[in-house]
């Protein structure tokens, strides 16, 4: 068959590569050819794996841990995340077989999506949204359905937009606490009140807490699941340790449901990837198993991010013309540039090519008037990078 022969099907004519990802690319590889390029587009931590967990890893593969694990996860862990969620989150009587461990967060998603959700169903997505969401819902033959919260309701959907927004046809809402792109988290009244409309309606909610742990301003955490026996009922709550532990390249996340759907998640995880790497598991017990080490690598992080994150947010309201929202979780900032009159992707990449400041445009999150800004980078670049940015904003 000749290249112009090939014809695709329609799953992978209609889906298009993660623009994150994109521009990530693109800036590292300008940087690859000698250019200065401040790079605001990346979506991991700089840094590296706490040493403790790579070495819990390194023993693993040495005592052999090279084999197949069990589908769901080796039980070690399963056991270890289903305690972590009953005494950190508070949900009650988490089991191990209500957890399945996966290769990557992004992974997890996409089978809670597959596990509920099927052609003719809709699934509510708030917007801005992480990238993956609506291509995932139409992976599975869903159809995603936005109700926008701009910076002027804090990045929240509220209950009475949810309301609105549900239909005979609504399957599930995805919530993601902190978000990712805009850092915004929903306090507990605000989860209660999501809750009890998606309890009402008898759906489905997609928790992703991958950003849990990044928390500032002394702020908390409230796990959908923890809120009462329905709310556990109808959360598919769905991880990862790549964001807390910087461990993006160990492809590990996790999921915890219901019995019932967590059994139908590890099926159809043993049918298309069978589990996550063996001796990666064994290293992320190690995280689990050894809390001091944890929050202190945790801890660390955080003062870093934390003290970044100021750097960036007062630079960039400073700008006339850029308006930023103050988030208080993960490590994205996601400022509003509408007054400028571009669409945010000619912004991002005039600012790329003006200044080489590299920013991910707000309209692949489904908001255009914003910019994603990641502090996962160097307080050089942060400082570099706001004073180009400030110069560019001043010439448009
Ligand atoms: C990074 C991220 C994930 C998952 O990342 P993995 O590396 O696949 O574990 C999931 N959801 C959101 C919102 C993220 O930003």
């Amino acid at each position: 068959m000749s290249a112009s022969e090939i014809i695709l099907s329609p799953w992978a004519r209609n889906i298009s590569p993660s623009p994150t990802l994109a521009v990530d690319a693109k800036a590292k590889a300008l940087k690859a050819e000698g250019k200065d390029v401040c790079g605001f587009g990346a979506g991991e931590p700089d840094f590296d794996t706490p040493e403790f967990i790579k070495q819990a890893c390194e023993e693993s593969l040495r005592r052999g841990d090279t084999k197949y694990a069990p589908a769901a996860g080796i039980p070690k862990l399963r056991a270890a995340l289903a305690e972590k969620y009953i005494t950190e989150n508070g949900v009650v009587g988490v089991k191990p077989e209500q957890i399945v461990v996966s290769p990557g967060g992004k992974f997890s998603c996409y089978l809670a999506i597959l596990s509920v959700c099927g052609p003719g169903d809709e699934v509510i997505i708030p917007a801005p949204y992480w990238v993956s969401y609506p291509e995932m819902v139409k992976l599975a033959g869903a159809t995603p359905k936005f109700v926008f919260a701009g910076d002027d309701q804090g990045f929240k959907i509220t209950p009475e937009q949810l309301k609105e927004a549900i239909t005979p046809k609504t399957r599930l809402l995805v919530l993601n606490s902190p978000s990712n792109p805009t850092g915004a988290l929903y306090n507990k009244a605000e989860v209660e009140a999501i809750m009890a409309v998606a309890i009402e309606a008898g759906i489905y909610v997609m928790s992703d807490e991958i950003y849990e742990y990044l928390l500032y301003d002394g702020v908390e955490f409230v796990s959908p699941a923890s809120l009462s026996e329905e709310a556990a009922a109808c959360t598919i709550t769905v991880s990862g340790f790549s964001k807390t532990f910087s461990m993006t390249g160990w492809r590990l996340g996790t999921l915890m449901a219901p019995a019932p759907i967590a059994k139908a998640v590890a099926s159809l995880q043993s049918q298309t990837s069978s589990n996550a790497t063996t001796f990666a598991q064994w290293g992320a017990l190690a995280a689990m198993e050894r809390p001091t080490e944890a929050k202190d690598a945790i801890a660390g992080m955080l003062k870093v991010f934390d003290r970044r994150r100021m750097t960036l947010l007062d630079g960039l309201n400073a700008i006339d013309g850029i308006r930023c929202d103050r988030a208080q979780g993960a490590f994205y900032l996601f400022p509003n540039i509408g007054s400028y009159g571009l669409s945010s992707t000619d912004f991002c990449a005039k600012l790329l090519e003006d200044e080489l400041v590299a920013a991910v445009p707000g309209v692949a999150f489904g908001a255009d008037d914003y910019m994603r800004v990641s502090y996962a980078t160097s307080d050089e670049v942060i400082s570099k990078g706001l004073e180009r940015l400030a110069r560019f904003c001043q010439g448009l």
